[in-house]
């Protein structure tokens, strides 16, 4: 059996590419080239939490999982976007925005929040500040509704300005083994169907809050 469609919900990760504003830029070395030493190979140097990546409980919680103690079944199954696209820089999404969508949700569900960020990404204001993350009302509204995961085109699950992360403690409050994707990208290619599978599968670090993951939607 071969999906019908793979659809790459990844953003790139490159060398002095964007990164969360303070934390360093994301390094990628040669330390290998093919003619002189018969391999290549690069080493790299970048937050646990940079480009696309998964958020462990963690993150934010004392005693809760770490990333490579999720099992990987948490990490595939059925999903749907949320087309959030109407939201402008510096608004946040609230209860209001998300209850229209309840008659399309289901228990155990990944949820994926488009807020149409995902083509800005780039040094510029807009990007690394405005972002509209998820408000205190809206993070209850979706532990609420029994979700297993939820993701987002943006820096954050939070508004920048939130420094206490409050929606990122609400939501691992809930479910011990939820998780949060941030950083993706292509979330619009989904817009044409409701329902995916996803696979959002971190690299298993020990004890780390959070990994890398390359995330897929796929029809089957
Ligand atoms: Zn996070």
């Amino acid at each position: 059996m071969k999906p019908k469609r793979v659809i790459d919900l990844t953003s790139l990760l490159e060398g002095q590419g964007v990164s969360w504003p303070g934390a360093p830029f994301p390094e990628v070395t040669r330390a290998g080239v093919l003619a002189k030493d018969g391999y290549n190979v690069e080493v790299v140097k970048f937050t646990t939490h940079t480009g696309t990546h998964i958020d462990a409980p963690l993150h934010m919680l004392e005693g809760r999982p770490s990333i490579d103690t999720l099992p990987a079944e948490v990490f595939v199954g059925e999903g749907l976007v949320l087309d959030l696209r109407d939201k402008k820089p510096g608004e946040t999404i609230g209860e209001s925005d998300l209850e229209k969508f309840k008659s399309k949700i289901q228990r155990d569900d990944i949820v994926l929040l488009c807020t149409g960020w995902g083509p800005k990404r780039d040094f510029t204001k807009e990007f690394l500040f405005d972002f509209p993350g998820v408000n205190p009302n809206g993070a209850k509204w979706l532990v609420a509704s029994g979700i297993r995961a939820v993701g987002i085109d943006t820096l954050g699950i939070d508004p920048y300005n939130d420094t206490n992360f409050t929606s990122h403690k609400i939501l691992f409050q809930g479910r011990q083994d939820f998780w949060i994707a941030e950083g993706l990208t292509n979330l619009e290619e989904l817009l044409s169907r409701d329902r995916w599978w996803i696979a959002a599968l971190p690299l298993r670090i020990k004890g780390a809050s959070g990994a890398e993951a390359r995330v897929v939607a796929f029809e089957i």
